[in-house]
C-alpha cells in the first residue's frame, strides 16, 4: 500500500485506502469531446482531499439534463465556460462504495455505500453561509490555480460516467442494506420532490395535492406526497404510459391532459381546488393551470 501510495502524487499521501478495496491508478470514463461526442478513455483515478471521499460508482442514472449538457453545454461550467473538449466527465444521478477517504475524514468507512447528491458549496460565500449552497456564488469557480471549494459533480467538476468520482462529505448520504443500486441513484431526485414540499410549508396528511407532469421528478413528486398523507393526490400529464406509472407510485386519479380539462378535473375531484399544486412541466400553460387549480389559500 505504501508502495502504490508512493508512485502515485503527492496528494494521495494522505488519504486512506483499505487493502480490502484496492484503488487503481487509473479507470475508465466518458469524456465530453465535441456537442453530443462521449468517447470512453483512462483518466487518473482522482485524489479524495479534505472533507472528501472517492466513490467507487456502482450504478449511474442518466438525467434529461445530461442529454442537455451533451447537446448544449449549460447547464455544466468548466473552466469558465461551455464544457466541450476539456476532459470533463458527466453524470450526476450515481452511487456507490466509499473506496478511500480523505484527510480527517471519519464521519464515513470505506466499504461504506452512499448515494449523492450534486452540490457541495464553497461554504464561505454570502448563499453558502446562508445554507442555499446550491445557489453558492462560487459555481464553476475551480480551475487553474483557482479553488474555491465548490463542487458540482458532473456540472463543474467531474461526475459518475467514470469507474470513480471524488464526492465532498457534506453530498454523501449512505444507503440502507434493503435499497438496491438502481433505487439509491433517485435518492437525490426524490429529494428533489420533497424539497418542494417543504419548502411550501410542509403538508398535513389529508390535504389534496396535485401534480402536473410526470417526469422522473414529477413521479417521485406523487410518490412523495402519497408517502406524506396527502389526499387525494391528482397527477396531470399527456403520456399515457407516464400517468400509468403515476398511478402505480400511487396517484389517486390521474388527468389525461389532452383530453380534459385540469383545471375543471382537479376543481370537481378537491372540491374548490387543490391545497398543493406542483408544477413539474413549468410551461407557460401549466403555471396558469396550477394558478386556476389552487384553492384559495392553497399554495404552488
Ligand atoms: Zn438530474
Ligand atoms: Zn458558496
Amino acid at each position: 500500500m505504501t508502495t502504490a501510495k508512493a508512485q502515485r502524487g503527492a496528494e494521495w499521501h494522505s488519504v486512506t485506502t483499505s487493502p480490502d478495496m484496492p484503488v487503481p491508478d487509473a479507470m475508465q470514463a466518458w469524456v465530453l469531446g465535441d456537442p453530443e461526442q462521449l468517447s470512453l478513455i483512462s483518466k487518473p483515478v482522482p485524489a479524495p482531499g479534505r472533507a472528501e471521499a472517492l466513490v467507487r460508482i456502482d450504478a449511474v442514472a442518466i438525467c434529461a439534463t445530461d442529454l442537455e449538457i451533451l447537446k448544449y453545454g449549460t447547464p455544466a461550467l468548466i473552466e469558465g465556460g461551455a464544457p466541450f473538449n476539456k476532459n470533463f466527465t458527466p453524470g450526476h444521478e450515481y452511487m456507490g462504495t466509499i473506496a478511500a477517504l480523505g484527510p480527517g475524514v471519519d464521519e464515513f468507512g470505506i466499504g461504506d455505500r452512499v448515494t449523492v447528491e450534486i452540490h457541495a458549496g464553497c461554504g464561505q460565500c454570502k448563499r453558502c453561509r446562508a445554507g442555499m449552497y446550491t445557489s453558492c456564488h462560487n459555481y464553476g469557480l475551480n480551475y487553474g490555480d483557482r479553488n474555491k471549494g465548490h463542487r458540482a459533480n458532473g456540472f463543474t467538476t467531474d461526475g459518475g460516467f467514470a469507474e470513480y468520482a471524488v464526492n465532498n462529505i457534506n453530498t454523501m448520504i449512505k444507503v440502507p442494506d434493503t435499497m438496491s443500486d438502481e433505487e439509491a441513484t433517485l435518492v437525490v431526485t426524490a429529494g428533489t420532490s420533497m424539497y418542494g414540499l417543504t419548502e411550501l410549508g410542509g403538508l398535513v396528511a389529508g390535504e389534496s395535492v396535485v401534480v402536473i407532469g410526470p417526469g422522473p421528478i414529477g413521479l417521485l413528486a406523487v410518490a412523495v406526497a402519497k408517502a406524506l398523507g396527502a389526499s387525494p393526490v391528482v397527477l396531470v400529464g399527456t403520456r399515457e404510459n407516464r400517468n400509468a406509472i403515476g398511478l402505480k407510485l400511487g396517484a389517486d386519479h390521474v388527468i389525461d391532459a389532452r383530453s380534459e380539462d385540469p383545471v375543471e378535473r382537479v376543481r370537481a375531484l378537491t372540491g374548490n381546488g387543490a391545497d398543493y399544486v406542483i408544477d413539474c412541466a413549468g410551461t407557460e400553460i401549466t403555471s396558469n393551470q396550477a394558478v386556476h387549480m389552487t384553492n384559495r389559500g392553497g399554495r404552488i
